[in-house]
């Protein structure tokens, strides 16, 4: 199996280089205090440090079916299974349905298609527009795989967010076709405007909702969820039990404590809102100014900046390397066609002057060709 690029180019960075090539959240913004308070307090007992259910803390499963149902999509406790991370989530899922074929977006995560690989699983790629994914070739694809991965949210890595009517299109598809959904969710609560509803919201016993807390509270803690229905969720639990037994007990119990705190969470979520808001319009900003042969579509959340040009990137990361700032070229993301003219920049790691640093150099870089 291909190792991971990105990985591959941050093997090649130091700690001068700077990186808009990780998809990582910005550490500045964990809720340090609020995760050492609860460690602490979860850590006067014993109890959380011992051998635990495999479906997932309790108190933790109740707290996110509330959010569910507080935004209209009705849930209860039973219709959660907490996961290592939603790439464990996903991991789960590909085990227990043995499907030969998939329907993915074109591009897409590259975690999801590694695992696709190892799983032997096909994907059928559809073409992700401006507004979701190509509907008509969607539609074709359902029929035969009966079965699709979809990231709808400030998609990784284009940052792309559906439609209301492509939400409702996808829907019906899976409806018509009697196919299921895996609706990959991690950036849902990074939205800039307002919050999108899902699209297993409108599908909720044909459809796996995958949920995280790495971008929302931090990536180190592991806790990731699927929301599904009882029938579709039951067979799951025997992988997952053979997997890791049951995911990090003292994670889910400081998420759970930190959670259960008012307002603390909705106040913290807003403030990652409003810093990756600002980054990604001060990003935009630069691009503009100093590259505006970079074509792009504004991201309405999320943590990723798509590029379209016509030179050709891998060179153009070449240099870029050289001159210390790296990103990641768009064709890794494409499975297995040849692209060579996009770039997914992340902008939620960099400070002001690294962004405005590092895109500097990607422009001297750019003339050097
Ligand atoms: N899905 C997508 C679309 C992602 O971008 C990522 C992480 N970059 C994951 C899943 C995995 O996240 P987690 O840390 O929850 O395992």
């Amino acid at each position: 199996m291909k190792r991971s690029f990105i990985r591959e180019i941050l093997e090649h960075t130091n700690s001068n280089t700077i990186s808009f090539a990780g998809g990582l959240p910005d550490e500045k913004l964990f809720p340090l205090e609020g995760i050492r308070d609860c460690a602490n307090s979860v850590l006067q007992s014993a109890k959380v440090l011992q051998y635990a259910k495999s479906s997932g803390l309790e108190s933790l499963r109740e707290l996110i079916a509330q959010s569910y149902t507080k935004r209209g999509f009705k849930t209860s406790p039973e219709e959660i299974l907490i996961t290592s991370g939603s790439q464990q989530a996903l991991d789960v899922i590909l085990r227990s349905i043995k499907s030969k074929n998939i329907t993915v977006e074109a591009p897409s995560y590259l975690g999801a298609m590694n695992l696709f690989t190892l799983n032997g699983i096909k994907t059928e790629a559809v073409e992700l527009k401006k507004n979701g994914i190509e509907l008509n070739s969607f539609k074709q694809s359902v029929a035969n795989t009966k079965l699709a991965y979809l990231i709808p949210d400030f998609q990784n890595p284009t940052g792309i967010s559906y439609s209301q009517e492509c939400r409702d299109m996808v829907a019906e598809t899976i409806k018509k076709h009697n196919a299921i959904l895996v609706e990959d969710a991690p950036y849902s609560e990074l939205y800039f405007e307002k919050f999108i509803p899902s699209i297993s919201s409108k599908i909720p016993n044909s459809s796996y909702h995958l949920g995280s807390f790495s971008k929302t509270l931090a990536p180190a803690l592991r806790v990731g969820w699927i929301r599904a229905s009882r029938e579709l969720l039951k067979p799951l639990l025997a992988y997952k039990e053979v997997m890791d037994l049951h995911t990090n007990m003292l994670s889910q119990e400081i998420i759970s404590c930190f959670l259960s705190k008012p307002k603390l969470y909705d106040e913290h979520l807003q403030s990652i809102r409003n810093s990756y808001k600002s980054k990604m319009e001060f990003f935009t900003q630069e691009l503009d100014k100093k590259i505006p042969e970079f074509k792009y579509i504004k991201p309405k959340g999320g943590m990723f900046v798509y590029v379209k040009t016509d030179i050709d990137v891998y060179k153009l990361l070449d240099r870029a390397m050289q001159n210390g700032v790296v990103f990641v070229p768009g064709g890794e993301f494409y499975g297995d066609s040849e692209n060579r003219s996009e770039i997914r920049f992340n902008y939620t790691n960099s400070t002001q002057e690294q962004i405005s640093k590092g895109i500097s150099l990607i422009a001297n870089a750019l003339q050097e060709l």
